[in-house]
């Protein structure tokens, strides 16, 4: 089995050659790289490059980000979806700014502190803007590590987390934690893949154990299986002229903080006919004989089904009559390009502009 600083030695000497030239990596500065890592958790890079982009240029410090409105800073995110992220991002900073003047904690345990900010996190940022010693351990560490050392204790489990984060720390160079956290996650997403890794040509061919006994396929160990939810969205968007009626979603739930139409979900499929017989009086009028298809949205842990059903509405008194029965904010066509919102209704917008 490949020693510990042989380990280390390799991959940062990959990781010097095959790096791509991404702007986080170009600075010290922990409020951009705090930035990059809550921009592509759950997000690929290509993705990501943008936004981070669009953040560093529009809020350059914690200070201005944290003196943003929300609306603003979600409106920012919006497209990247996993919204707490955006909510947190926003919480953060402002924390920063409340407890530490502005100044970013400097070490691991107090960055873990932070809103939104778990080990993963508070590993990268202590790691690459302070140097400290401690591993960041994600989907692809867990991946290289498996792979490499043939460990086969599952990454979901509470034991596996621990050992998985233990043997991280015993591989991490003091010297350089900060090379060594990039150089895995970077080998893990560009060469030892989930699906069709590199073998022939890697670094560590001689020494692999998946390699060695062909268990590419199956290590990681990941066991835990995510139910998924299904949920079917039947949405209003009531119109008068160019303005529109929206709702603030203020609950708990996916895309607080950002804006929706008038809502009514299910848990099972229905009909014209079905909503009818169970919904408000006033929005029966509105019901057409046959609802428009729904557009599917899959999300981590729910798949929803979203049919959106124009409501035109010719009199102003009426339109104004439906936002106070129902609840919901006449909005301009200016307003409307202000607001975050969750991206099948702004794809909605532009396909029925
Ligand atoms: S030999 Fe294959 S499985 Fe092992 S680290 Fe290299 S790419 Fe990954």
């Amino acid at each position: 089995m490949i020693q510990s600083s042989a380990f280390a030695q390799k991959i940062i000497g990959w990781y010097w050659e095959h790096k791509r030239p991404l702007p986080w990596r170009e600075t010290t500065d922990p409020y951009k790289i705090w930035l990059s890592e809550i921009i592509l958790q759950q997000t690929r890079v290509a993705q990501g490059l943008p936004y981070y982009e669009r953040f560093v240029k529009t809020y350059p410090t914690v200070k201005a980000l944290a003196a943003a409105p929300q609306q603003n800073v979600l409106r920012l995110w919006q497209g990247l979806g996993y919204y707490s992220r955006a909510r947190n991002l926003h919480a953060c900073a402002k924390q920063i700014v409340e407890t530490y003047n502005g100044v970013f904690p400097n070490n691991f345990n107090d960055l873990q502190k932070l809103p939104g900010v778990g080990p993963y996190t508070a590993a990268a940022i202590a790691s690459i803007a302070f140097k400290e010693s401690v591993a960041v351990v994600d989907g692809n560490v867990y991946r290289v590590l498996a792979r490499v050392f043939g460990i086969e204790i599952d990454t979901a489990s509470t034991e596996g987390k621990k050992y998985f984060f233990e043997k991280a720390n015993q591989l991490v160079p003091a010297k350089d934690p900060d090379l060594f956290n990039q150089a895995m996650m970077e080998f893990g997403a560009l060469h030892c893949l989930p699906q069709n890794p590199k073998c022939d040509d890697c670094i560590f061919s001689n020494t692999c154990v998946a390699r060695k006994h062909e268990l590419q396929n199956v290590l990681p160990i990941k066991s835990k299986k995510i139910k998924i939810k299904k949920r079917y969205f039947y949405y209003f968007d009531f119109r008068f002229k160019n303005s529109r009626l929206m709702k603030h979603r203020t609950a708990k739930d996916i895309w607080q903080g950002l804006y929706d139409f008038y809502l009514i979900e299910k848990n099972r499929p229905t009909n014209s006919a079905g909503l009818r017989q169970e919904e408000m009086a006033i929005v029966a009028p509105y019901l057409p004989a046959k609802l428009p298809a729904p557009f599917k949205h899959v999300l981590s842990h729910q798949q929803l089904f979203i049919h959106i059903i124009p409501v035109h509405i010719h009199s102003e008194k009426e339109f104004l009559h439906a936002a106070k029965q129902l609840n919901l904010q006449v909005i301009s066509k200016k307003g409307l390009e202000r607001i975050p919102k969750p991206i099948i209704i702004e794809k909605y917008f532009n396909s029925t502009a």
